[in-house]
């Protein structure tokens, strides 16, 4: 039986530190908040949204909320973050994706003072990122490194494959993974001989973005898999990109969908903020 690797329990783990670390803030007279912006109504948005807040409202953190109308323009999102960025008593900023089609989600990401990029998705958090200088970490990658550090998983020297290359998700789990000495290959759609490149995985990360892809015939014997995949099927059911019935007998640990990599995201996202009061 493979190790079930339990992320509700990590992030519940990892909000209580951050909660900690609020209280010990807050009794030396700091305050901490997070502005929340959302633009339009996309459902799946307005429930991540809320998640975010109700995750703030546990830690301790005040959470600045702006629901702004579906037709908002980018002059009009733009000066709201250049206001957001120079005010003190703001110490995050979050845009939640996807933004309408007006909006360059990349002119948006920039325009966030890297001191506040709580996502981990400026230019410069990324760079930073990438040659390990003090930054915001993508939240969702850095959760898994998290559940795999207190899952007792090490990474050092061991075989990792990724799949995807997302700006998000694939590119810098690449990097963090290397940053733990990891050996680390990326795969993506146009990889040859997918099967057998993830076969030499012991950690095989999956972020594709296609229901139950990946089944046996893609995993090592004795393998660690990480699924980042979330898709809702029909009645409502939750998978990942992983098959997890047919890959679970033949893996050492895997994480399930829901309540593996999920709750991580918001955890990390808590972390950051907690973090962005030593940065402003
Ligand atoms: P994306 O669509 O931006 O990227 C998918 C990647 O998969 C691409 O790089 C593409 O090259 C690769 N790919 C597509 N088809 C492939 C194939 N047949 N073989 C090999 N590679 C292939 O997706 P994303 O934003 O990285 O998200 C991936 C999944 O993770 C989605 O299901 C998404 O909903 C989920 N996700 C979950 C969280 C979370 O908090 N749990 C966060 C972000 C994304």
């Amino acid at each position: 039986m493979a190790q079930i690797i339990d992320g509700k329990a990590i992030s519940a783990q990892i909000k209580e530190e951050c909660k900690e670390k609020v209280a010990a803030l807050k009794a030396e007279g700091k305050s901490i908040a997070l502005a929340v912006i959302q633009v339009g109504n996309d459902p799946a948005s307005s429930v991540y949204v809320r998640n975010k807040k109700r995750a703030c409202e546990y830690i301790g953190i005040e959470s600045i909320s702006y629901e702004l109308p579906e037709e908002t323009t980018q002059e009009e999102l733009l000066a709201l973050i250049g206001q957001l960025n120079e005010r003190e008593d703001c110490n995050g900023i979050l845009v939640q994706l996807p933004l309408p089609k007006q909006i360059d989600e990349d002119t948006v990401i920039r325009a966030i003072d890297p001191k506040k990029d709580v996502d981990g998705f400026h230019p410069q958090s990324v760079g930073a990122l990438c040659i390990g200088q003090p930054g915001f970490l993508s939240c969702t990658p850095a959760g898994i490194i998290q559940l795999l550090k207190r899952s007792g998983i090490s990474i050092e020297g061991k075989e990792c494959v990724v799949i995807g290359r997302s700006n998000i998700v694939g590119k810098p789990m690449a990097i963090l993974l290397l940053r733990e000495n990891g050996t680390v290959t990326v795969t993506h759609s146009r990889t040859k001989d997918l099967k057998e490149v993830c076969k030499r995985a012991d950690i095989l990360v999956v972020a594709i973005g296609k229901p139950k892809m990946i089944t046996r015939e893609y995993v090592k014997e004795g393998a660690v898999v990480i699924d980042v995949g979330i898709h809702r099927l029909e009645g409502n059911k939750l998978c990942g990109d992983v098959d997890f019935e047919d890959v679970e007998p033949v893996c050492s640990a895997i994480t399930p969908v829901p309540g593996g990599v999920g709750p991580m995201t918001i955890a990390m996202l808590m972390n950051n903020c907690v973090e962005s009061l030593s940065l402003s």
